[in-house]
């Protein structure tokens, strides 16, 4: 018997699939599909906030393109033509495909062939009617879109006229470091940034939580703001900024040591962020 696809149920293996997985998505109200390069649970990056289990250090493996490419139409079509909804319990109000989103247990852009995979989920996904009707999401740390080979994967994202929605929880580095464990400076993310929404519509997205008492502080908040009204300078064309607080447990040992930030700090943040000309959107 398969169980009941909701909204808190995130169970990546539910269809058995390697690289492809469902989830319903309540701020979307549908079907997300997720695509999960990170097989091996590796990303460059280690979040305190984490939900990988087993997270390591490193890249994505090889991809086996031929076996992507067959789950994927494999699972559009029982999606579009057969019984998967009923199958799954998918209440009625959430039974339409939202979006395709790169997204999994990992840094996806760390897959070496990230454009050629970024190409084939488009083609597929157009050629069975997905795109454009619905959202073509590349979810990622943005800490490699220096890099060429990241870059034309952007460029062919943004030709199915797909968003990236790119990590910054803290623009301060001692935030970052505290945050996200990563040695990369502010500076550098900030020139990504740039760069992404130069090849691609680009949303940031930022989760605030409070990390042994500290909750959100004046400086933290500060840094944030100039940082994204300095942006906003230099002509940086955020499509959006994504706020969320921490929902599901993370899988890092720290995670005794998080809690949810409240509604209040996020919607006082989302208001000083607006007064700055942006488009903010707050998920609880
Ligand atoms: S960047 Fe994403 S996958 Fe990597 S550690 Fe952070 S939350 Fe986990």
């Amino acid at each position: 018997m398969t169980s009941k696809l909701t909204t808190t149920n995130h169970c990546s293996d539910i269809v058995g699939l390697k690289y492809v997985y469902p989830v319903i998505s309540r701020r979307m109200g549908g079907l997300s599909i997720g695509v999960n390069f990170n097989t091996n649970n590796a990303c460059n990056w280690r979040c305190v906030y984490c939900q990988v289990a087993d997270l390591k250090i490193g890249a994505a493996p090889e991809m086996d393109f031929k076996l992507l490419e067959d789950e994927l139409r494999f699972f559009l079509d029982d999606v579009l033509q057969g019984d998967f909804y009923d199958r799954f319990q998918v209440d009625e109000d959430k039974r339409s495909i939202k979006d395709i989103a790169i997204a999994g247990n990992g840094e996806p852009t760390s897959l070496k062939e990230f454009a050629r995979a970024v190409e084939l989920i488009g083609k597929v996904a157009t050629e069975v009617g997905v795109f454009p009707r619905s959202n073509y999401v590349l979810i990622t740390n943005g800490s490699l879109v220096h890099q060429p080979r990241v870059q034309a994967g952007l460029k062919i994202l943004s030709a199915y006229g797909g968003e990236v929605w790119f990590k910054f929880d803290s623009a301060s580095e001692e935030g970052r470091a505290l945050v996200n464990n990563t040695a990369q400076s502010c500076l550098a993310s900030v020139n990504n940034l740039m760069i992404s929404s130069k090849l691609c519509a680009t949303k940031l997205q930022t989760c605030i939580f409070d990390y042994d008492g500290r909750g959100f502080s004046e400086k933290e908040k500060r840094a944030y703001l100039d940082l994204v009204k300095d942006i906003k300078t230099r002509g940086c064309n955020l499509q959006a900024i994504l706020l969320y607080t921490i929902a599901r447990p993370s899988q890092q040992p720290e995670a005794i040591r998080l809690k949810p930030i409240s509604a209040e700090i996020l919607n006082n943040l989302a208001a000083d962020i607006r007064f700055l000309g942006f488009d903010v959107s707050v998920n609880l």
